[in-house]
């Protein structure tokens, strides 16, 4: 709010009418933003012969709220944020996306935020060109699942044009028709209620959109791993190549300075809390006895590592493994 000009209000504001939100939530203009960027909004590395480019696409310093954990108070998400060397002035949520190069294929997962989501996000597009990355390229078009920081990157904002018209977008038949059957926008809760009118207005009208059954393989040396819980078609995608093997939990397993200490904190966006927690306990375990990297969209940037045992919880390690 410091330095904030008459232009920038009007302009959050009328950011906060569009979306249906209370103004005083959104009033976050990009010059209060107090997490400095990283130095470099890309990250390259190989797992086996696939090339990975984690790509930044900004942060939301998310105020402290008693609802956000529904099974654990402020103080203790303070306490853990602290532990992990995080600052305790909020939550600190940032947005990574992942591009594979596959042979002469680009592969991306998920679209980050589209600029529509936080005002403190929206630099996808910028980093992929410093990275080298054409978007117009981009031939497939992997979705974890159907939440705003995930999808909103697929729509233009405003037009709700498509952004990759020509890429394949893959996602598991169930959260497609989960978010699609008839009678869903009415059935979903209040604050829900937008983004599930979005998804019906548009979607359905796209015809670039691959349904996937079930844990197949959706490119080569790319499987689709069910992790429902998030939503109930969440999807993480496993990566190998060589002796060499990726995890790209997406949501399963958010941010990890508070669910490697406390894999059964159910987060208020954890559709079904039980099974999101039952979930990420055996994705976690998985990447521990295979000994395999993990990465995950609001990991730490450039958003992979590893997770070790931890008494009854983990403890997570970023870097590559
Ligand atoms: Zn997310």
């Amino acid at each position: 709010m410091l330095n904030m000009s008459r232009r920038d209000f009007v302009v959050s504001t009328g950011l906060a009418a569009a979306l249906g939100l209370d103004a005083r939530l959104v009033i976050s203009p990009a010059f209060a933003q107090k997490t400095p960027d990283p130095a470099a909004g890309f990250h390259k590395y190989k797992v086996g012969s696939i090339e990975v480019t984690a790509i930044y696409d900004g942060i939301w310093e998310k105020p402290h709220d008693p609802a956000f954990i529904k099974n654990a108070s402020v103080d203790d998400t303070k306490a853990a944020l602290g532990k992990a060397g995080l600052t305790t002035d909020f939550v600190s949520i940032p947005l990574t996306v992942v591009v594979l190069k596959v042979g002469n294929r680009l592969i991306m997962i998920d679209s980050g935020s589209g600029g529509q989501w936080q005002p403190t996000a929206g630099k996808l597009a910028a980093n992929m060109r410093a990275a080298g990355i054409d978007p117009g390229k981009i031939g497939t078009i992997l979705i974890s699942h159907f939440h705003p920081d995930h999808i909103f990157g697929l729509m233009q904002k405003g037009t709700n044009a498509p952004v990759f018209p020509n890429a394949e977008l893959v996602v598991s038949a169930t959260e497609y028709k989960w978010w699609t059957e008839p009678g869903r926008v009415e059935n979903l809760p209040e604050p829900r209620k937008p983004l599930g009118q979005r998804i019906n207005s548009v979607f359905p009208g796209w015809k670039n959109f691959r349904l996937v059954e079930g844990e197949k393989e959706v490119a080569p040396g790319i499987r689709l791993v069910n992790t429902p819980g998030h939503t109930p078609g969440h999807a993480a995608f496993h990566v190998s190549s060589g002796n060499q093997q990726l995890m790209i939990s997406d949501d399963t397993a958010y941010v990890p300075a508070l669910l490697a200490p406390h894999p059964e904190w159910q987060g208020a966006y954890d559709q079904d809390g039980p099974l999101a927690v039952e979930t990420r306990r055996k994705l976690i375990d998985r990447v521990i006895a295979e000994k395999m990297m993990i990465c995950g969209a609001h990991f730490p940037f450039p958003g992979a590592g590893s997770f070790a045992k931890d008494g009854s919880g983990y403890a997570f390690t970023a870097g590559k493994a």
